[in-house]
């Protein structure tokens, strides 16, 4: 008899899979297009609703399935979906739960695509945001009655700031308004945002699940009335489905993330402290170095963001690392860096750095899976490197 064992700890589920057709350990890749019925009456109950069988990718596939129940069991959700960006399980959410006269309040240092979306699709629809303090839960209360979906993301991107998601839950289901979290940076390993009341989590699982930065995807797991919501209303008919190969690869990533993730939190706080006590650096912003009283975080990954002053050419400073390459995203094993001033003047579109103020010599580090030492050593000289004196001499 199989050890049918429930209570399996995060780490042991995410390597044991159920047994696969013909023993195959890793699930088999379904690279089909549509599946066929057996006969008449068995299309018939499929349709009616009566059975489970998959009919077509864009709704359904058995490889995308078992990463949606892992993604269940790892978040505590009911029901889960996959897309084919983070982006487009953040705007099949936010497009499926909202009409037009309705009001968002999010907090606002999110993603900046986030942003975009808000300011410039969901405002063309007759939907409007306020954007608040993610920190200020006086400014929260205020702004949620009369909403109908509060967009959290914690802590933010560029300051990393946290929000208190158990009261911020408790207010928001007392104004009867949907909570939804992008969790990407803490993942359900350092954060689980249903178990504090958050209705619907989004990942851009592009990041630390992949965690091999060779795919781009989304997911979203929440309760099974909020799914069911969206795949009977929207998901469908925006058609942003995963691909079977790319379940498959996130799988693979799943397998490795709690290792992963033990890793670039350890080799990150060393940076980050190190890096506090350099005279050229004015701030860190790291959610470990001084923690929220509030937070749910049970970990921080390899994230973060510090302020240098002005003694430091930004450029040269860029232009000396070795290790660490210039780059958006993260979440992959090798080590970014991203400048906000590149940010701050990207052409066109609506920036919340710019309008909810950004500093500008805010510079996001992504610390891979390298060691750690050769990873300061590339940062304390290219810091050197960058100073007057150095360039004086040069
Ligand atoms: C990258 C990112 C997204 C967008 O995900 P994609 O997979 O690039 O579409 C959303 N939220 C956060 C916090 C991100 O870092």
């Amino acid at each position: 008899m199989a050890n049918k064992d429930t209570r399996l700890s995060v780490d042991t589920l995410l390597v044991h899979d159920q047994r696969h057709s013909k023993g195959a350990v890793a699930p088999p890749i379904y690279q089909t297009s549509l599946f066929t019925f057996d006969s008449y009456q068995a299309m018939v109950d499929r349709f009616r609703g009566d059975t489970e069988q998959a009919v077509y990718s864009r709704i359904d596939n058995p490889t995308v399935s078992v990463l949606l129940e892992k993604m269940c069991q790892l978040e505590g959700g009911e029901k889960a979906l996959a897309f084919s960006s983070g982006i487009a399980a953040i705007s099949n959410a936010i497009l499926g739960l909202v009409k037009a006269g309705d009001r968002i309040v999010c907090v606002r240092h999110c993603y900046p695509d986030t942003y975009r979306l808000l300011q410039l699709i969901c405002a063309r629809f007759g939907v409007t945001t306020q954007f608040v303090d993610g920190t200020d839960l006086k400014e929260i209360e205020h702004a949620l009655p009369g909403a109908k979906l509060l967009y959290l993301e914690s802590p933010t991107t560029q300051l990393f700031e946290e929000q208190d998601l158990n009261r911020i839950a408790t207010l928001a289901r007392a104004a009867d308004v949907i909570t939804v979290i992008d969790n990407s940076w803490a993942t359900p390993i350092f954060q689980k945002p249903i178990d504090s009341g958050i209705d619907l989590v989004v990942h851009s699982a592009s990041k630390y699940i992949s965690g091999h930065s060779d795919t781009v995807a989304g997911l979203l797991v929440g309760t099974g009335a909020l799914i069911d919501k969206l795949t009977s209303e929207t998901t469908p008919y925006l058609g942003a489905k995963l691909s079977a190969q790319e379940a498959a690869l996130l799988l693979r990533g799943l397998r490795t993330l709690p290792l992963r993730l033990q890793r670039h939190q350890t080799s990150a706080l060393v940076i980050a402290k190190r890096l506090r006590e350099h005279p050229a650096v004015t701030a860190v912003h790291h959610p470990g170095l001084s923690p929220a009283p509030y937070s749910a975080l049970t970990g921080y990954g390899g994230l973060f963001s510090f302020e240098a002053d002005d003694s430091i050419d930004i450029p040269t400073f860029c232009n000396s690392l070795g290790l660490f390459r210039l780059g958006v995203s993260w979440g992959g094993y090798e080590s970014l860096i991203m400048p906000a001033e590149v940010s701050i003047n990207q052409a066109g579109a609506p920036s919340a750095a710019i309008d909810f103020g950004v500093p500008a010599r805010l510079i996001r580090l992504f610390v891979g899976l390298e060691d750690p030492e050769d990873l300061w050593r590339d940062l304390d000289t290219a810091l050197a490197l960058a100073s007057p004196a150095e360039t004086d001499n040069a």
